[in-house]
């Protein structure tokens, strides 16, 4: 029997994760790696809505190095699953965090001199060294300090002697996008680093690539990748014009599916749903799904998405509601109440892609898995 989380299997709508993809993903994007280069496994937003304690386990069970959280309390909660493996906090912290962070062995992302000396101040009372993760700007302008004041802050840095350097790093904004401006921000930290050598200052591991840029991007890897989305089955697009370093096969992990609740003959000229956006124009089989917007499955689809059914797809119809949804299923008259339905995977020949679902609503693939509600049990297939 599968393993679920929260609302067990008592419901016809699931999320099934297939960690043997996640782990052959894993394993396949590993094989991108040169030499030497260590993974981290970003499981941040319970592993991308697949589950962040299955999905850290398998990960390591695939040769990933170490974890990436969001925030201090993922990284809390992954260590009371028992999971000892280096886990990095990568938004970074408040200073009332601190304490937590120690007691928990997390490392952070740190970017400013008052906290890196509340840090390096606790952790001489904890008696203990604190790792932490300098985070440069090149240009996604959110997290980080300006590239060119690396050299001075690292200065700073290893006067604080209980505090250990483990790494230096940038973020890619457009590795998916703008090869130019990728270009660029990988030109920035290139130049960090020879500013470094040319001040004879030690040289911290050297981190800068996400799925695209890994994928992208040759001279991306430096010491250390940090991988999510790719984890997840999802290629990232290449830049146009940009032909890919990388091309992995990767598989889908995440399967979203539910059941026909109910089929609803509907005469011609019926309305349906809330607003009366949907008018029949035949007489109409319309099946009744257990799946809303309470569920993760955006308002914003109404009318403008297909479900499979017996391997076909079907128009979905109407304003989606909190708990159902309705698809038209005339054009399918073997279909029966409690049948499979699959808002995105496979059924039998036919495939609706996570990339799919998510265009449709002017989304990226991000958003719509981490938005499957924790309503929808996840189901781990054996
Ligand atoms: C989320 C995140 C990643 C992973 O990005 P993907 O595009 O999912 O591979 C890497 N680095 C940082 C800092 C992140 O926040």
């Amino acid at each position: 029997m599968p393993a679920a989380n929260g609302l067990g299997l008592h419901r016809s709508t699931r999320a099934e994760i297939d960690l043997d993809a996640f782990r052959f993903n894993t394993r396949a994007l590993r094989n991108c790696l040169n030499p030497g280069v260590r993974l981290m496994a970003v499981v941040k937003a319970d592993a991308y809505g697949h589950g962040a304690q299955p999905c850290a386990e398998a990960a390591l069970s695939a040769g990933a190095d170490m974890l990436g959280v969001g925030i201090l309390a993922e990284g809390i909660e992954l260590r009371h699953c028992g999971i000892d493996a280096p886990i990095h906090v990568l938004i970074g912290i408040l200073p009332d965090e601190i304490d937590d962070l120690l007691r928990y062995n997390l490392s952070t992302t740190l970017c400013s001199e008052p906290l890196a000396e509340a840090i390096a101040k606790k952790a001489a009372a904890h008696n203990r060294r604190a790792d932490v993760h300098i985070k440069v700007d090149t240009g996604m302008g959110r997290l980080g300090i300006d590239w060119e004041e690396l050299p001075a802050y690292l200065e700073f840095l290893y006067g604080l002697k209980t505090l250990n350097v483990a790494s230096v790093f940038t973020h890619l904004s457009s590795a998916d996008e703008d090869a130019d401006y990728t270009q660029l921000q990988l030109q920035r930290m290139r130049e960090t680093i020879d500013l470094l050598e040319r001040k004879n200052l030690p040289c911290p591991p050297v981190h800068c690539a996400n799925s695209a840029g890994l994928l992208n991007f040759a001279d991306s890897q430096y010491n250390m990748v940090r991988l999510g989305i790719a984890l997840y089955g999802v290629v990232p697009p290449a830049p146009q014009g940009h032909a890919p370093r990388h091309t992995p096969e990767l598989k889908p992990v995440m399967h979203w599916k539910t059941r026909v609740l109910r089929i609803n003959a509907l005469p011609a000229h019926s309305y349906l749903s809330y607003g009366r956006r949907f008018i029949t124009r035949r007489d109409s089989r319309i099946a009744v799904l257990p799946v809303g917007y309470a569920d993760g499955l955006n308002r914003a689809l109404s009318g403008n998405m297909e479900v499979l059914i017996g391997g076909r797809r079907a128009p979905q119809v109407g304003t989606i509601c909190m708990d159902t949804c309705m698809v038209d299923a005339t054009d399918l008259p073997e279909v029966r109440e409690g049948e499979e339905v699959v808002l995105f995977g496979k059924q039998g020949n036919e495939v609706i892609t996570v990339e799919e679902l998510s265009a449709r609503y002017n989304t990226i693939p991000y958003e719509t898995l981490c938005g499957v509600g924790k309503r929808v049990p996840r189901v781990y297939l054996p």
